[in-house]
């Protein structure tokens, strides 16, 4: 069975055909960087790392191109420029490095392209004018305006008609705009906001053009798949589309599309108000691994909306530390199980490939187990740190449970023995006592952080 996936373009689930099987090209909306990613963000981050993978593993690791920007001129990052006193350049650049940080502790891996907007502006400059050119964008009071009523299909990828994304955005209406649907590829800046010259004057671009001018940089003008979470159905990708297709013609861009769903949390929308909004990194500081997010993650299909509990977390932990203890020291050169390939073929089933791999260690195939797994980056051997629990030596806390223990006896005081106990207990550890000795077994929850002061 080939690559299928669910296409929002044509809304049918597709066999996947590469426009050329020895450059197949990828390219995801990344974040806007102004702040640490949220648990939401790194969804999309999860999902096309496993749809690269599973690219590179059916075509070869060489012919596979992966794209994903980096949005650095946002209205949001003026914002917070202004308000903390730290120059635009600053915050980006910090703010790309712990997206990296955050996102490789999550297992995935970098991307081939990782564009920053700011070093394409002459590209999206270019095909500013090519749609002016093309009567497809107008120029008013300093800005440049996509001419939605120019571009016949407007609306097709989200399936809805202009007069009900008019009802249903929230669109800025203008008085330079010809139709309140008129998008921005071009606004003018004042000297406090970043800026470049332009045919135009001194300005920005609006948000939408970046990704047409990157892709089409790096990839040409039309390449395999475009991702993003769902919220970017409409208007990003929408826009997206019409700028690429009004400028290159109506089959340019990109041929499959793929929407992760939303990521909420015990329940409920993600919001500040809330309290239930953390970044990744307020995660893995809470102690989850970043193996054990990952895990979440991919108990749900991207198409369905998933839900983030502190219950899951502690069932992936626990699933992970048993696999990897059976895995432990194992130097897998099996094959990666074809019934976990067939799942992810499947419009990435990611949760059945998980179900696969239960069963293989239920059947005590432990090189398949170790080498199916790196297919969803779970059980690589740089990960497991946060399991080396598994490698953890409880002799020596067995010898001082033990004689605490004869010293009871003898004493008939057993408050220490039994605050020794209560700490072992608290350290995840199954603590056994019999005539014949004193038997420590790690539990799933084991945590030889907790035990640093005995040892
Ligand atoms: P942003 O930085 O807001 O442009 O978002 C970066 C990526 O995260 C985009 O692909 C969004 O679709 C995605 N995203 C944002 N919030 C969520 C969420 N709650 N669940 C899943 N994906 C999200
Ligand atoms: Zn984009």
């Amino acid at each position: 069975m080939s690559i299928t996936l669910y296409n929002v373009k044509t809304r049918t689930k597709e066999a996947f055909k590469p426009i050329d099987d020895k450059n197949i090209r990828m390219y995801v909306c990344g974040p806007t960087v102004y702040d640490r990613a949220h648990i939401g963000n790194a969804r999309p981050v999860v999902v096309f790392d496993i749809l690269y993978r599973l690219l590179r593993y059916t075509y070869g690791t060489d012919f596979v191109s992966y794209a994903r920007n980096f949005t650095d001129v946002d209205d949001k990052i003026n914002v917070k420029s202004i308000s903390t006193g730290r120059s635009i350049r600053e915050i980006t650049d910090e703010t790309i490095k712990w997206y990296i940080e955050d996102m490789t502790a999550l297992g995935a891996l970098e991307p081939d392209h990782a564009p920053r907007a700011t070093e394409y502006i002459s590209e999206m400059i270019e095909m500013s004018s090519e749609l002016i050119e093309k009567g497809h964008a107008y120029v008013a009071d300093g800005h440049v305006l996509f001419d939605v009523s120019s571009y016949e299909s407007y609306g097709e990828l989200s399936g809805r008609s202009v007069e009900d994304m008019i009802a249903g955005a929230r669109v800025e209406i203008a008085p330079y705009k010809r139709n309140p649907m008129d998008f921005v590829l071009w606004k003018p800046s004042n000297s406090e906001q970043p800026g470049w010259e332009s045919p135009w004057g001194f300005g920005r671009p609006g948000w939408h053009i970046e990704c047409s001018a990157m892709a089409r940089a790096l990839f040409g003008e039309k390449f395999d798949i475009h991702g993003g979470g769902l919220d970017l159905q409409f208007p990003h990708h929408e826009n997206e589309i019409a700028q690429s297709c009004a400028c290159c013609g109506q089959d340019s861009f990109a041929n499959v599309w793929l929407h992760n769903e939303m990521l909420q949390v015990e329940g409920k929308k993600m919001s500040k108000s809330l309290g239930n909004f953390f970044s990744v990194r307020e995660l893995l500081n809470k102690g989850f691994s970043g193996e054990v997010i990952r895990f979440v993650y991919l108990s749900t299909h991207y198409s369905k909306p998933m839900d983030w509990t502190a219950k899951k977390a502690e069932e992936a932990e626990a699933t992970l530390r048993k696999w990897r203890k059976l895995t432990h020291g194992c130097q897998s050169s099996k094959a990666i199980s074809n019934e976990v390939i067939d799942a992810l073929n499947d419009d990435l089933n990611t949760s059945k490939a998980i179900t696969v791999l239960h069963g293989l260690a239920k059947t005590g195939d432990i090189e398949g187990l170790k080498s199916s797994a790196q297919i969803l980056g779970l059980l690589s051997d740089h990960m497991g740190a946060w399991a080396e629990e598994n490698t953890f030596d409880l002799s020596k806390l067995e010898k001082l449970i033990l004689i605490s223990r004869d010293k009871a006896m003898k004493t008939k005081e057993f408050s220490e023995l039994d605050n020794l106990k209560k700490s072992f207990i608290a350290a995840g550890l199954d603590v056994q006592m019999s005539k014949d000795g004193i038997k420590l077994i790690k539990g799933p929850k084991f945590n030889s952080s907790k035990l640093e002061e005995f040892l």
